[in-house]
């Protein structure tokens, strides 16, 4: 642990950034804005907005007396527009709570609008040299892997195990460099994707590079559950050969042969006769298939029936009777060659 903080600390001396226009000040002011600035944004794109904004608004006194159209104005282009709406009401919170002098504590800079903990431990630490952990996303893909973390960071209690881990990481001198290490190293080596792990100061204890775990980590954000969909597809059955139909040019499965589908609840033999001309016999049912799509999980219900009868005054376009193994063989979807694979073996 101790480790960690010094290799970081002596790498960001020699190998991290030390010119950029919001470093070498103590201004509280620059600082904050140039941190808000930075969420999810690139460093490159930051530095000339920063600077027009510098120059337009060199204090908090000018800040909070703009009117917000002008504020936006000076953001446009940057994109999230409420980190812009939220530094003005700060602005004039700070003018009316502290008459224009810059909160100096972590908690009374955190209740400002839009400066969350990561954003009021940074300016604290840049401004007043106050020994606080930061933990934005960058920090939170560094930690996850060089401690090998699992569960996706921002869910409450890995987010509540890496700020405890954060608060244990903070070395006892030279709070400013390392903050500034852990910033750098996130940016510029420990990237989302195609670290430079060979460059990196903490390699040699990192979890995820010694296991192979550096694409695995940060865990991604779980994906929302996916609609379900159930139906039931026809399993034709006549001697050793099975009804396939073609399935429409558009929509799932365009153009492929496919079993015929009913949707849940209709009447399957009704539908063959109907639909497909067929008197025929009704069999137990088979075992659910799932299939899971990019945007949906289908359910199928295999329904095995015997075919008693061809009813000739209705059309079967678009059918064919083929025996089992031409049928496995034919331009099926996936599911539905496992669902005839499976015929017979329950
Ligand atoms: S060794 Fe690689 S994965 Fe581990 S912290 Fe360094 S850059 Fe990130």
């Amino acid at each position: 642990m101790a480790d960690f903080a010094q290799q970081l600390i002596e790498w960001q001396q020699q190998h991290g950034r030390h010119s950029l226009p919001w470093q070498n000040t103590q201004d509280p002011y620059r600082i904050w804005v140039s941190e808000i600035m930075l969420q999810q944004t690139q460093v490159a794109t930051v530095v000339p907005y920063f600077q027009r904004f510098m120059t337009r608004f060199p204090d908090v006194a000018s800040l909070a007396q703009a009117d917000e159209d002008e504020v936006l104005r000076h953001w446009s282009g940057l994109g999230y527009y409420s980190r812009a709406r939220n530094l003005h009401a700060a602005a004039l919170a700070i003018m009316q709570q502290y008459h224009g002098e810059f909160p100096q504590t972590h908690e009374q800079i955190n209740t400002l609008p839009g400066i969350g903990r990561s954003t009021a431990s940074a300016i604290t630490v840049f401004a007043y040299g106050q020994s606080q952990p930061i933990l934005d996303g960058n920090v939170k893909r560094v930690l996850t892997r060089c401690f090998g973390i699992e569960g996706w960071p921002s869910q409450p209690a890995v987010e509540k195990r890496l700020w405890k881990l954060a608060e244990s990481l903070l070395p006892k001198a030279d709070i400013q460099c390392y903050t500034q290490g852990l910033m750098d190293l996130g940016a510029t080596l420990c990237t989302r994707s195609k670290p430079q792990c060979d460059n990196c100061p903490v390699r040699k204890n990192c979890v995820a590079r010694k296991e192979g775990r550096i694409p695995q980590l940060p865990t991604p954000k779980p994906r929302k559950a996916l609609p379900e969909c159930e139906i039931v597809m026809l399993l034709l059955i006549a001697d050793n050969e099975i009804l396939l139909e073609k399935r429409p040019a558009s929509g799932i499965w365009g153009g492929l042969w496919s079993l015929p589908e009913v949707a849940m609840g209709e009447n399957v033999q009704l539908v063959a006769r109907q639909r497909l001309g067929l008197e025929t016999k009704l069999l137990p049912a088979l075992p659910l298939v799932t299939h899971t799509f990019t945007h949906f999980r289908l359910h199928i219900t295999p329904q095995p029936l015997q075919l008693l009868k061809i009813l000739p005054e209705v059309r079967q376009n678009g059918l064919v009777w083929l025996d089992k193994e031409d049928a496995i063989g034919a331009a099926l979807p996936a599911p539905i060659r496992k669902i005839l694979l499976g015929m017979g073996t329950n």
